[in-house]
């Protein structure tokens, strides 16, 4: 399907996902760890990951065609290969020393890309060779299904690498979004958020795990599935979340942030009901709005009761 050649360093978890996602779209994957044991094992997961795949897939998803190698080093994972994917362990030195060798490994043209999950990229890239060909490329687990991939490019980062990183992605099928150079990117700040909540009302107010995630499982999880955060807002009311905002009690470290609704209110722009907010209703009224909001959860949860 591709000539493009994928190496993958760290057979992990993700690593092993990164790398079936890769073969399912017909790419030849190189894969590389230090431990032997690790890539034995991804060379299983793949084979798990393809048969999945083909029998949940309609078949026009080009899954299979692809192969996946595992290399004796990590000179013969990465030569000739396009891009490098990194996904070994979560420690700032131990990346930065295998990205100075892979500067090494490799040519100007050659992509290296981070799976880092909470390393500020530019602490990831600073004063290394390859700065201008590195980023990361924060894949969500399992890789192979979730379609959503952040990409962060530091201040260093060469346009075409960031450009040639989000058209490979999407070749595959992958939803990119580009995320700000801040430890955590996106999706781990809002993990980040959920994890410190739900501790704090199971540490602090006694909530058990199950009540908690029942939350998630039966609202929040599936209306924010539909309208994302801010689209959320839009739907509660913008005034009505500054109005909870304030009887809640607002952070000092919260309240330059909160200024963007207090100005929207102001403004008259609260939401759907008065058809802006952080997005614009102007097609539609506000009853079609709701109903179609209401639709769309509705079909999400009988997704959702069908694989209970
Ligand atoms: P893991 O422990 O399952 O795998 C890490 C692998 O890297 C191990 O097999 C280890 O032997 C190998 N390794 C360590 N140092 C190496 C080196 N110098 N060269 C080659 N291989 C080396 O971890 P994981 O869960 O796959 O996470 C890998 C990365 O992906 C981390 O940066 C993590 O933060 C990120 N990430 C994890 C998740 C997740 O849900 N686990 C999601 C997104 C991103």
């Amino acid at each position: 399907m591709s000539r493009t050649t994928v190496a993958v360093i760290g057979a992990g978890l993700m690593g092993s996902g990164i790398a079936a996602t890769f073969v399912s779209r017909g790419f030849e994957v190189r894969i590389y760890d230090v431990r032997r044991e690790a890539m034995e094992k991804a060379k299983h997961i793949v084979s798990r990951v393809l048969e999945l795949l083909s029998g949940t897939t309609t078949g026009d998803s080009g899954v299979g065609g692809g192969a996946l190698r595992l290399a004796e080093s990590m000179r013969e994972a990465v030569a000739g290969a396009d891009f490098v994917f990194e996904s070994i362990v979560e420690d700032l030195e131990e990346k930065r020393r295998l990205f100075e060798k892979l500067g090494r490994l490799t040519h100007s043209e050659v992509v290296l890309a981070s799976n880092t999950s909470v390393i500020k990229p530019e602490d990831l890239a600073r004063g290394l060779e390859a700065a201008d060909r590195l980023l990361v490329v924060h894949w969500m687990n399992p890789p192979f299904v979730i379609p959503l991939v952040e990409v962060a490019a530091t201040r260093w980062t060469r346009s075409d690498v960031l450009s040639r990183t989000v058209e490979l992605l999407r070749r595959i099928g992958k939803t990119v979004i580009l995320a700000p150079d801040t430890p955590g990117l996106i999706v781990n700040r809002f993990n980040a958020a959920l994890i410190r909540e739900a501790l704090k009302l199971y540490a602090e107010f006694g909530a058990s795990p199950e009540t908690v995630d029942l939350a998630w499982t039966r609202h929040l999880g599936i209306t924010l599935a539909v309208s994302g955060v801010f689209g959320n807002m839009d739907f509660i009311g913008l005034d009505t979340v500054l109005a909870a905002a304030r009887h809640m009690g607002v952070r000092e470290e919260d309240r330059e942030a909160l200024s963007v609704i207090s100005r929207l209110v102001e403004e008259g722009r609260l939401g759907v009901k008065s058809g802006q907010g952080f997005y614009s209703y102007d097609d539609a009224d506000f009853i079609s709005t709701y109903l179609e909001r209401a639709k769309k959860i509705w079909g999400v949860m009988k997704c959702l009761e069908e694989q209970r």
